[in-house]
C-alpha cells in the first residue's frame, strides 16, 4: 500500500509536553489536509497517511512541507514486516545500472534478523535481480530504506523530503506580529510561529496618505502566511490622525521613534483585548536609524507587560530575503506600495533617541487619546 511516512523532531525532547505536542501537531497535520481525503495512523514515533488519492499526492507534500514541527517526511510503500514480503517489495525498485545501498531500521526487535543482516540480505536479493547494479555504501546513487515498525509494518522508501522542523503551531502560546507590507515582518511572523508561536497580525494604514493597494498588499500578505499560520485574524488599525499630531507637534527627527512607541502602545492594547502573550517585529539591528539599541530600547521602553520578539534581529538582508523567497512572500513585499512609515519621513530620524526626550515629546500631544482612537478604528479581517 502506498503511504506517506511522517517523522517529527523536536518533540522528543519535550518529556511531559509530549501529548500536548503530538495532540496539536495531529490536529495541525490534519487541519492542513482538510480538503484531502486520506487516512491517518498515528505509530510510535511516526504518522502514516495512507488511502489518499494518487493524483493528490503532489498537493499534500506541498502541505505538509509547511507544517511546523514535521521535520521529514518520506513517500513510501507499506507492507506487513515478514521478511519475503519485504523482500518481494524490495525487488521492485529497480537500480538496473546504478549503485545502491540498503539501510534497515529495526524498531520492532521481535523482527527475525537483525538490521545489519537484513540489510545484507537484502542487498543480496537486489544484485541477484539486477545484475548489472552495484553496491556502494558511500555514495550510493539510490538508498533504499526499509523502516520496521512496532505496528507489525515496514516501510520502504528511496526518497526523503525535508519538513519545517520546527515546534508545532499553538504549542507556544499566542502573539501579535506588526505586519508592514515590508520584506522583514512577514519573515518575521514566520520565524517566530515556527517556534510554535500562533500569532495574529497588525497592521497600520494611513488612508490617506496611504493608498487602498498599500493595504492589499498586506492582506496579500497574509493570506501568503496562512499557508504556515493557518487562520488568523489581521486587525487593521488607521494611524493617520497619529502622523498627522505627531507631525504637527513634534521635533521631525523624533517622528519616527514617537511612532513607534505609539504602534507598540496599540499593539500591547490589542494584545490585552485578545489575549495574546508577546509583540513580534520585523526589526533587524542597526539596518535604520529606527533600529539601533537605542531606538529598540526607547520603543521597547513603552510596553511593560509583554516581552516584544525580533527574530530577524541578528540577520543580515541578504538572509531575511533568502527567506522571504523559501515562503513566496518576497514578490509580494517588493511591490511598490508606500508604508504609513514612510509618509512623512523626516530627513534625519535620530540614531540614538532618549528615553527621556521621547517623553518631552509626547508632552506636545495627547498619547493616551490617540492610543484610544487608534484601537477604536480597528478593522478585523478573517484571514
Ligand atoms: P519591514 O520590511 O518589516 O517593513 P523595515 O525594514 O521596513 O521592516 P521599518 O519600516 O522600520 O522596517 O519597520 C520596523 C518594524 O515595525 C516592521 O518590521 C514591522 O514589524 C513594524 N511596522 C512598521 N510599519 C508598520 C505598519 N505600517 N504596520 C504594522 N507594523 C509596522
Ligand atoms: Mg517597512
Amino acid at each position: 500500500m502506498k503511504c506517506i511516512l511522517l517523522r517529527f523532531g523536536e518533540l522528543y525532547l519535550k518529556g511531559n509536553n509530549r501529548y500536548l505536542f503530538e495532540k496539536t501537531l495531529i490536529d495541525n497535520i490534519k487541519f492542513s489536509l482538510r480538503d484531502e481525503s486520506f487516512n491517518f495512523e498515528k505509530t510510535f514515533g511516526r504518522y502514516v497517511i495512507s488511502n489518499y488519492d494518487d493524483k493528490d499526492e503532489n498537493k499534500i507534500v506541498e502541505k505538509l512541507k509547511k507544517v511546523f514541527g514535521l521535520y521529514s517526511f518520506s513517500l513510501a510503500t507499506e507492507v506487513e514486516a515478514d521478511v519475503n514480503k519485504i523482500v518481494n517489495e524490495v525487488c521492485k525498485i529497480n537500480v538496473s545500472n546504478k549503485s545502491f545501498k540498503v539501510f534497515v531500521k529495526r524498531a520492532d526487535k521481535s523482527f527475525p534478523m537483525s538490521s545489519m543482516e537484513f540489510a545484507s540480505y537484502l542487498g543480496g536479493a537486489l544484485l541477484e535481480n539486477y545484475v548489472s547494479s552495484k553496491v556502494d555504501l558511500y555514495h550510493p546513487q539510490v538508498e533504499v530504506n526499509v523502516d520496521i515498525r512496532l505496528n507489525g509494518k515496514a516501510y520502504i522508501f528511496t526518497n526523503n523530503i525535508k519538513g519545517q522542523g520546527g515546534l508545532p503551531l499553538g504549542c507556544s502560546g499566542k502573539g501579535l506580529m506588526l505586519l508592514s507590507g515590508g520584506i522583514d515582518s512577514p519573515v518575521a511572523g514566520y520565524l517566530i510561529a515556527k517556534r510554535g508561536m500562533k500569532l495574529d497580525a497588525l497592521h497600520f494604514h494611513s488612508y490617506p496618505y496611504t493608498s487602498e493597494q498599500a493595504k492589499e498588499k498586506v492582506i496579500t500578505l497574509a493570506k501568503e502566511l496562512s499557508g504556515y499560520l493557518g487562520h488568523f485574524n489581521l486587525h487593521i488599525v488607521s494611524f493617520t490622525k497619529v502622523q498627522e499630531e505627531i507631525h504637527k507637534h513634534c521635533l521631525p527627527e523624533y517622528m519616527i521613534t514617537i511612532m513607534r512607541r505609539i504602534m507598540m502602545r496599540v499593539a500591547e492594547k490589542i494584545c490585552e483585548k485578545n489575549n495574546l502573550g508577546a509583540i513580534i517585529t520585523g526589526e533587524s539591528l542597526g539596518q535604520v536609524a529606527s533600529q539601533t539599541m537605542e531606538s529598540m530600547r526607547t520603543t521597547g521602553s513603552v510596553v511593560d507587560s509583554l516581552p516584544i520578539l525580533r527574530p530577524c534581529v541578528a540577520m543580515d538582508k541578504e538572509e531575511i530575503i533568502k527567506v522571504s523567497n523559501e515562503i513566496g512572500t518576497f514578490q509580494t513585499s517588493i511591490l511598490p506600495y508606500e508604508d504609513c512609515c514612510t509618509v512623512f519621513l523626516p530627513k534625519n530620524p535620530i540614531i540614538r533617541p532618549t528615553i527621556e526626550h521621547c517623553l518631552k515629546e509626547e508632552k506636545k500631544i495627547d498619547v493616551s487619546l490617540l492610543v484610544e482612537e487608534c484601537v477604536k478604528s480597528e478593522e478585523i479581517i478573517k484571514i
